[in-house]
């Protein structure tokens, strides 16, 4: 699971023994910014099976309210159409601020509104923490090393970015953002998590983002080539994700185009997760062969409106 990471558990929130009963919690009250997202949608999924209230906020730039209908009619589940560029008045526990788009093709789409997102929409949600005594988590993200020169990228790595190329709304946006939450944590003492999340993929992902996990899905689905960027020879941290293992999945036959590449495309990615291992007892559990046909089926599911199990 992509989220396990975030070590935001309830901890010493949570009901301990020797709290009278009266008084013990019933449930987080938590805001999720971007939860109709992606990623946002499994958070939800899991902060709603360990009995919180949620509240997702989400302007539905890349979001869909198919990824949380699940969720409707349940009293412990709101959802707010807004945008965090425009500041909100809540009174929560806890805030898991995601949104902004992820994909490169979504956050190059309107740079500006992008960096707005990270910059703006961040201090808004700093803003709402700090008022309300609020936990923050940002999901920041393995671009604020740019092309990264160190490998794999350990916490401490400052990063390769390019300030003014086609990528930097998002990942000087990012920077910022991760600035703006230690300087609440270091100036108006609020609780601050900081999660870089590296290339995620799986079932809800936005079809036609243009992520590779996501065309080379719907590209053998759709029995189209699959396109290699460059000369496909970038690395990501699920490494084990080549034209090969994708192919194998879906259609062994499936054919291979080369185009040219994007942009400041980074060559080479990869987390060093040592700390993650050390202080948050996390590493990830599903590989990429049992968690790529998941992602399958759900595609097929989407693109043909069909059942069928994934596999070759
Ligand atoms: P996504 O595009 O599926 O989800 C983003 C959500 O934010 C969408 O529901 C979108 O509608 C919403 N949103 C965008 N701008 C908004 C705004 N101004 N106001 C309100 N809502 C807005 O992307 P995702 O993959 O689920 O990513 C979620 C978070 O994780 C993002 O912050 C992203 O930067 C980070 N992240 C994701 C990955 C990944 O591989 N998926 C990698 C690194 C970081
Ligand atoms: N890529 C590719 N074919 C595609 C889409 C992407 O070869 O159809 C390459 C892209 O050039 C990059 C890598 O796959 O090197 C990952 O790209 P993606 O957009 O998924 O994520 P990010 O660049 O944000 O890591």
């Amino acid at each position: 699971q992509s989220h396990g990471g975030f070590g935001f558990g309830p901890g010493s929130l949570g009901s301990g023994g020797k709290i009278p009963l009266g008084l013990r919690r019933k449930g987080l009250r938590i805001v999720v910014t971007g939860g109709a997202g992606f990623v946002g949608s499994h958070l939800v999924d899991r902060l709603m099976a360990r009995g919180d209230s949620v509240i997702v906020v989400d302007n539905f730039f890349t979001g869909r309210k198919e990824n949380v209908m699940h969720h409707f009619g349940n009293p412990n589940f709101e959802m707010i159409r807004h945008d965090v560029v425009e500041p909100l008045l809540l009174e929560v526990d806890q805030i898991y601020h995601l949104a902004c788009p992820a994909s490169p093709v979504h956050y190059k789409f309107n740079p500006v509104k992008t960096i707005k997102t990270n910059v703006v929409g961040t201090l808004n949600m700093l803003g709402l923490a700090k008022r309300v005594g609020a936990r923050f988590l940002l999901t920041s993200t393995s671009e604020v090393y740019g092309d990264p020169l160190q490998h794999p990228q350990v916490e401490t790595y400052w990063g390769n970015v390019n300030p003014i190329g086609v990528r930097s709304c998002y990942d000087e946006g990012k920077r910022t953002a991760e600035t703006l939450t230690m300087d609440y944590h270091r100036g108006a003492a609020v609780e601050v998590r900081i999660a870089r999340i590296f290339n995620t993929y799986g079932p809800r992902m936005c079809i036609d983002d243009g992520r590779v996990v996501s065309n080379f899905v719907a590209q053998a689905l759709r029995k189209e080539p699959l396109t290699v960027y460059g000369d496909g020879k970038q690395t990501r941290s699920f490494q084990y994700v080549s034209d090969l293992v994708v192919q194998e999945t879906i259609d062994p036959n499936a054919r291979i185009e080369f185009r040219p590449n994007t942009e400041d495309d980074p060559h080479k990615r990869k987390p060093d997760i040592t700390r993650a291992k050390e202080l948050l007892g996390w590493e990830p559990k599903v590989s990429l062969r049992k968690g790529l046909p998941l992602m399958v089926s759900d595609f097929r599911q989407r693109i043909f409106g069909d059942h069928k199990e994934s596999g070759g």
